[in-house]
Parts: C-alpha cells; sequence; structure tokens
C-alpha cells in the first residue's frame, strides 16, 4: 500500500526510518525477547531505553545542566493547570499573552489559582499575527510570563522572544520544538505534547528549570512538579512506548538529519516552496502576518468556502491527507513538521498549481 502525505496537525507523520525500525523491533527488541510494549518500566532493559532518550533530548537540544527533563502525561494541556498550581505561589501573578487557541485555554485555566494579567491578545484579528510586546506592560514581580510559541491552528509563529528579564518566560513549544535550535537557558519552562514533532501521543516532555521546581508544598502528588523531578519521571508507569519512539526520532534527528541546525534548513527550504506558491498564487492566499509566519503550519484560503471543500476533497483523494483547516477557522492548513519530506511538499504545490488551472 502506498503511503499518503498526511498534513494532519497532529498526532502527524513519523519519520519512514523511524517507523520501519520500530517495525522490525517489535516482537523482540533488541535480543530481550518482548516488544517495548511489553517490559517492565522497572527494567534494566527499558531503564536503558529510557536513559538513552533522556540524553539525547539533552544532547539535541543542548539543555544545561541546571534544567530538569520530565517524561509527563496527561498532554500539554494539562500543563495549562500545572504550571500556574506549581509557579503561581511568590506574587500570585502571572502576565499571559493569548496567541491562539492554545493559549486562551492556558490563560483561562491559570486564571482559577491566581492573578492573570492578560498582555496582549491577537484575537482581534483572528489570531493572524503576533503582537508586539512592550516590556512597560507586564508585571515586574509576576511569577511567570507565559507565550504559546509556535500557533499550530493559526500557523504564527515568535521569532523574538519577549524580554521578561527576571521573571521566568515559559513556553508551550509543542508544535515546534525539535523543529530548529532554542535557546533553553532564556525560559523557565519549555514544554511539549510529543504528537506533533517528537512521537506518537502519550508523552509530554517539560523542561524546567531546576529553582522552579518545589515551590508549591500544597500540591497533590502527581500535579507536583517535585514529585516527578525527584523520581526520574518514574514515580509512576511512564508512557514507556512513546518514550522509545522519541529514541528513534531523536535518533533520526542526530544522525540522519544532522542535528537542529540542519533540521532548520530543511524546514526553512521546506516551507519556503509552499509560501513562494501562496505569495504567488491568484487563487490561494495565506491569510497570516509574513513577519510572524510559522515553519510548521501553513494555513491558506481561496476565499470561497465551497471551493475550499472541492480542493480538501481532491487533494484527498490525490493522497494529501488531513488539509482541512482546524474547524474553528476554515480553509486549509498544511502542517508541514519535520517528518514531512520536501518531496510531500512540492507534490503538494503541483497539485495546487493544477488545481489554480483547473478552477481559474
Ligand atoms: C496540540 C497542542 C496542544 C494540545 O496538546 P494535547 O497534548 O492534546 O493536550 C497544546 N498546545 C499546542 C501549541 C499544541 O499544538
Amino acid at each position: 500500500m502506498a503511503r499518503v502525505y498526511n498534513f494532519s496537525a497532529g498526532p502527524s507523520m513519523l519519520p519512514e526510518s523511524v517507523l520501519a525500525k520500530a517495525a522490525a523491533e517489535m516482537m523482540d527488541y533488541q535480543g530481550s525477547g518482548q516488544s517495548v510494549m511489553e517490559m517492565s518500566h522497572r527494567s534494566k532493559v527499558y531503564q536503558g531505553i529510557f536513559d538513552e532518550t533522556m540524553a539525547l533530548l539533552r544532547e539535541v537540544m543542548q539543555i544545561p545542566d541546571n534544567y530538569k527533563v520530565l517524561f509527563l502525561q496527561g498532554g500539554a494541556s494539562t500543563q495549562f493547570e500545572m504550571i500556574p498550581m506549581n509557579l503561581m505561589v511568590g506574587s500570585g501573578k502571572a502576565d499571559y499573552v493569548v496567541t491562539g487557541q492554545f493559549s486562551k485555554k492556558a490563560y483561562k485555566e491559570a486564571k482559577r489559582f491566581g492573578e492573570v494579567k492578560l498582555v496582549a491578545s491577537s484575537e482581534d484579528k483572528t489570531f493572524s499575527y503576533i503582537p508586539k510586546l512592550d516590556p512597560a506592560t507586564f508585571t515586574p514581580d509576576a511569577d511567570y510570563f507565559y507565550i504559546c510559541m509556535n500557533n499550530t491552528i493559526f500557523g504564527t509563529v515568535y521569532h523574538d522572544l519577549p524580554e521578561t528579564g527576571d521573571v521566568p518566560l515559559v513556553a508551550d513549544a509543542s508544535s515546534c520544538i525539535l523543529s530548529r535550535p532554542i535557546d533553553v537557558s532564556k525560559f523557565g519552562i519549555l514544554y511539549a505534547g510529543a504528537q506533533k514533532n517528537m512521537a506518537p501521543a502519550g508523552v509530554t516532555v517539560v523542561i524546567i528549570r531546576e529553582d522552579l521546581i518545589g515551590k508549591n508544598e500544597n500540591l497533590a502528588t502527581m500535579q507536583n512538579y517535585a514529585t516527578h523531578a525527584e523520581n526520574d519521571s518514574m514515580y509512576n508507569t511512564p508512557p514507556c512506548y512513546s518514550i522509545y519512539m522519541m529514541k528513534l526520532v531523536l535518533e533520526w534527528i542526530k544522525n540522519e538529519v544532522g542535528g537542529l541546525d540542519k533540521m532548520l534548513e530543511r524546514n526553512e527550504k521546506k516551507a519556503g516552496i509552499l509560501y513562494d506558491y501562496l505569495d504567488n498564487s491568484k487563487l490561494f492566499k495565506n491569510p497570516v502576518a509574513k513577519e510572524d509566519r510559522s515553519l510548521m503550519n501553513v494555513p491558506f484560503v481561496t476565499g470561497d468556502a465551497d471551493l475550499d471543500a472541492k480542493f480538501v476533497k481532491e487533494a484527498a483523494a490525490a493522497g494529501f491527507v488531513n488539509i482541512k483547516g482546524h474547524r474553528s477557522v476554515g480553509g486549509m492548513r498544511a502542517s508541514i513538521y519535520n517528518a514531512m519530506p520536501i518531496e510531500g511538499v512540492e507534490k503538494l504545490v503541483a497539485f495546487m498549481k493544477k488545481f489554480e488551472e483547473e478552477n481559474a
């Protein structure tokens, strides 16, 4: 069976060589006589996989020594509450920038736990840009400052980070982690659900500066970062298989792609092919402010809902699947995460050109 080009926003494509390796190791992981799915998380063989994944992530992302890496469950959405619960215990204040649906959810969640300031929002223009931020409007004694780095639904990304001084910057990087080098030292917490760029759904990676761990002693055990930090993410059963898959993805980035600098080069080239076409097309257009465009999620519209629907249908029949825009915005969206090959985008653009000619 031929594989389709899957433009899903998440869960999304995984590199073919990763899937092939997982398949080859499925019945008998490296002579253990078991699948990784079946292993005790306390076994020596699984601990080896776990430790290697952790070391690879630290190496590939160049995570400084004063940060802990936690492998948690509950998806990125659980961090919307864990962040305020764990951090909002100094002044009880936090600043939020709302640039899409996920940061809006995080903002709403945080309001349950303290005094939250909406520093800026781009909702006035359907989240099609990243607001210019003025540090004079930031809360000087906030416990943290929150952003969503790449806005999966709307296709925007922060090219410059807010200057928050001593206030820890907390960022949701679910849809851009591992797509480029990120200077982790600029963040208090950087976190991501795995299912966009790291692994199948199941594991959530939380990279947290050590001094931000254990600030709130009144939390339930599983909600406290300290529990997971003190137990090296093995307080309870971790999402074992998803972590193993992350190991394979990290090996792919390190050995086949050549690291995150090379990953970025590839992603820029790949997204460039699509944006160049969109900028010259008379039928399709990308609604996002040019300077804020994401390399990972590329929304586009024809301006005619019926024509959009026709495109989505014909694209699927031609093997370009999940290209429909999010239900809240309509139109189309091509999510072109790390694992989408360049030829997938080249073929999509050729298909779009043909559609444009046929529907001119
Ligand atoms: C997908 C996504 C989420 C939600 O992730 P879950 O793992 O489904 O909770 C949150 N933030 C961003 C930026 C996302 O892309």
